[in-house]
């Protein structure tokens, strides 16, 4: 059985049902904080929270787990800055506990939800894995800090991981079961289609809440440019990593970028959303946000190598119509 913790989040919940569909038996666990029971579908899910050791313990003394997904870390930047020990306590300690308990009973498999937020302010873009990691915020430092500990793991106790480090996570399930939830929503693509189904319901543009944060970044149109990955090409790309740590190909501690190697920026996912959902979209122009590098787009050339991963839609529009048909069923 694969334990998937955070299953009841937004990638976590598309992964859980990317398992199904490849036939594993699949397991959460989640402590609900930010996620949705309704998410996890069919999945079994026990309700705990990785700061409790005995929650851990009573978790891999239940079941028989062959492997973990990492899933359940907070990932607010700005929340990050001003609320620290919430992540240190989530992000660093919770993972650690996990550690222990994957060893007290002998799992050793984990792929680890990782960031291009360990990479901070880029020397130059695409950024591959060998770029130096010098994160900018707790956030990325959270996510740094367990790479270090796997790295640690693997040479010390032959631990087999595969952290993945996302770039921006976009879209929803093709089949509608589920999408991206956040409560609070900070994210760019939601919070456009938000402002895209007021506008559907009868809502004024001019009193639109949907805010561009800064328009004086050295890009084309000043806006940040990011690389948004379709959250299923995600999924697969944890399945291949699940399959080289259950087939014995991996060697320790390995890393990878998942990007589609391409820029969209602010402005530009804006337009495409006008043009998905046929609304007039307005938004207004505010400073720039604490920690907002102005390009961020990854190499993924490794996780192609390797792991043989390939995204499959890597245009912005689909992407975006997948997030919009979402945005249009999604429970309130
Ligand atoms: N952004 C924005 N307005 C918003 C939310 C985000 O202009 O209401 C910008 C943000 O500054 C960044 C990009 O959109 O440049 C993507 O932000 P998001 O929070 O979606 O992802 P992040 O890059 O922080 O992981």
């Amino acid at each position: 059985m694969i334990l998937v913790i955070g299953g009841a989040g937004y990638i976590g919940s598309h992964m859980v049902l990317a398992l199904q569909d490849a036939g594993h038996e699949v397991l959460v666990f989640d402590n609900l904080s930010r996620g949705f029971s309704d998410a996890v579908g069919s999945a079994p899910l026990v309700v705990g929270d990785l700061r409790n050791a005995s929650h851990l313990d009573t978790l891999f003394a239940t079941y028989r787990i062959r492997l973990v997904m990492h899933f359940a870390a907070l990932a607010y930047v700005g929340e990050s800055v001003t609320a620290p020990e919430l992540y240190y306590q989530n992000n660093v300690v919770g993972a650690l506990n996990l550690l222990v308990a994957m060893r007290r009973h002998g799992v050793d498999k984990l792929v680890f939800s990782s960031t291009c937020a360990t990479y901070g302010e880029p020397d130059a873009v695409p950024i591959s894995e060998a770029h130096p990691q010098r994160p900018i915020n707790p956030y990325g430092r959270t996510k740094l800090m367990m790479e270090q500990a796997l790295a640690d793991y693997a040479t010390a106790y032959g631990n087999q991981s595969i952290s993945l480090r996302y770039f921006n996570a976009a879209g929803a399930d093709a089949l509608g079961r589920v999408g991206e939830r956040h409560d609070p929503e900070t994210h760019l693509i939601p919070l456009v289609l938000a402002e895209a189904l007021r506008l559907q319901n009868g809502g004024n543009p001019a009193d639109t809440a949907l805010q561009v944060f800064g328009n004086d970044f050295d890009t084309a149109d000043g806006s940040c440019v990011r690389d948004y990955i379709h959250v299923t090409d995600l999924c697969q790309a944890h399945l291949l990593a699940a399959q080289r740590l259950l087939s014995g190909q991996s060697q320790g501690a390995e890393f990878y970028n998942l990007a589609n190697g391409a820029g969209f920026s602010v402005i530009e996912v804006i337009e495409t959303c006008r043009q998905v959902t046929g609304q007039p979209i307005h938004f207004k122009m505010k400073p720039r946000r604490a920690g907002d590098p102005a390009v961020l787009i990854g190499d993924a050339s490794r996780a192609h190598a390797v792991l043989g991963w390939k995204p499959a839609i890597g245009d912005m529009h689909d992407i975006i119509q997948s997030a919009w048909a979402w945005m249009q069923r999604m429970p309130t």
